[in-house]
């Protein structure tokens, strides 16, 4: 497709009202105007027809995992399994003890010549040396958001390689954060010391069920970490985003401590949205958080409804199979998820009467564009944003085969799963990267992604 055209016939999916008749006009990667159906326009532009289509902003997962793949060709695998998805943007953890100077450098070089979709980063930050060097993590490379794990007391982040941390590091962190406005800390909530000892005790039970993972780590050890995290959050006047929320309870804190402290985010992630603690998954279901109870994942269905969660991502890990199929304690936790996100909530959450259309394209794009600064050029379809469009047929039926949608990783956990509404176009700052299922464009085609501070 050339770099100009006008994208006619398609319903215009944007948060703030119903989906509308709306042509766009592309010009130079950019939307360039927005056009009542069908205004005529200089008879040079081609016209791409796109009726019985919704055109979404593109998509944009805010919670990959990078290095679990195929190192270096990660960065193509996992990409092109985005734009399978419909996704136009990614942004990627790295969780690393050297300093992300080298990391930045290393990974770019990778990266640049592969991503077919736009990418960034976030850093965990797992060292003093890490919270030194924020400002300039900031300012020389644009990545404005970073995880922290209050789940890794003592030897728990050692399988990353990461050292412990405790309260004092979490404060420094935090105070940090707060002299950087805008700046997100990604926390992972978690009262590990409880875990532990739950954890300990389970790991005598002979054949251990997923229920079995879920009692080890039970709700209140997530909700009494958010609690805690909000408190040293609003102490410090640092930005709080909570991935992977997981229960009614945690949920429950967020809205009564938003009412006080209003800088927190939400995160949830499709498998709490579809699996819960009966699951006869075995090993293959294994993820932190568990999957919780049935009222658990009515929660999270009635928070993305009533606006208390922000965003959903994936938490995509693109691990292969084989390191799911082994002992329960042993085997990996997490699934790859790019991909299967806007099915599920298309299939589950919209054809079921569970949500909106525009509560869709707010949750899967503008919400993450907001807080990770990436507005207005991305989650957005006005006038001077990038021609990010995801193409989507809201009838299109489809049964999930991992081998389809080109990760790295070799299933997924809707592997079988027939799920109504799927992308058909992925279009990146106006060029077609996937049409029905083909990609189409070149690696090293997707930018890096440097955000500003917005505050
Ligand atoms: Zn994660």
């Amino acid at each position: 497709m050339p770099a100009e055209f006008v994208l006619r016939g398609a319903q215009v999916v944007e948060p703030d009202h119903m989906p509308c008749a709306l042509d766009l006009l592309i010009q130079d990667g950019k939307i360039a105007g927005r056009l009542t159906p069908d205004t005529p326009v200089d008879a040079s532009i081609p016209v791409l027809r796109a009726d019985g289509l919704h055109a979404f902003p593109g998509l944009i997962d805010a919670h990959v995992h990078f290095g679990f793949g195929e190192k270096i060709t990660e960065y193509s695998t996992e990409t092109v399994y985005a734009a399978q998805g419909g996704f136009t943007s990614i942004l990627g953890y790295f969780l690393n003890n050297e300093s992300y100077a080298d990391v930045y450098e290393r990974e770019q070089e990778y990266a640049r010549a592969r991503c077919h979709v736009d990418y960034g980063f976030h850093f965990s930050v797992a060292n003093e040396e890490h919270v030194r060097d924020m400002p300039a993590y900031v300012n020389r490379y644009g990545v404005t958001s970073f995880k922290y794990f209050m789940n890794f007391k003592g030897e728990e982040g050692r399988y990353l390689g990461l050292d412990g941390t405790d309260d004092g590091y979490f404060y420094d962190l935090l105070k940090m954060a707060g002299t950087l406005p805008g700046v997100k800390i990604v926390c992972h909530t978690e009262n590990i010391e409880i875990v532990n000892r739950l954890r300990r005790r389970a790991q005598s039970i002979e054949q251990p069920t997923l229920k079995d993972w879920a009692n080890a780590k039970p709700p209140f050890t997530e909700a009494e970490s958010c609690v805690r995290a909000m408190y040293f959050a609003e102490q410090l006047g640092a930005h709080l985003y909570i991935p992977h929320l997981s229960t009614r309870m945690a949920l429950d804190e967020v809205r009564r401590w938003r009412s006080r402290y209003p800088h927190i985010h939400v995160e949830t992630c499709p498998h709490y949205l579809t699996h819960d603690d009966d699951s006869t998954l075995g090993s293959m279901g294994k993820a932190n958080p568990p999957f919780r109870s049935k009222d658990d994942v009515e929660a999270m269905w009635e928070g993305l409804r009533d606006g208390s969660i922000d965003v959903v991502a994936s938490d995509h890990v693109p691990r292969k199979r084989s390191t799911k199929e082994r002992p329960f304690w042993l085997a990996s936790q997490g699934f790859p998820g790019t991909a299967t996100i806007l099915p599920v909530l298309l299939s589950e959450g919209y054809h079921k009467g569970r949500l909106s259309l525009q509560r869709v394209a707010e949750l899967l794009s503008r919400a993450p564009a907001q807080i990770f600064g990436m507005m207005p050029r991305k989650g957005t379809l006005q006038t001077g944003a990038d021609a990010d469009i995801t193409l989507v047929d809201l009838e299109r039926s489809r049964t999930v085969r991992a081998e389809e949608l080109g990760s790295y990783s070799d299933y997924s956990l809707y592997d079988g799963w027939t799920l109504k509404g799927w992308p058909v176009r992925t279009i990146v700052r106006g060029e077609t990267v996937m049409q029905d299922g083909k990609i189409m464009g070149e690696p090293g085609y997707g930018q890096y992604l440097a955000r500003p501070l917005v505050s």
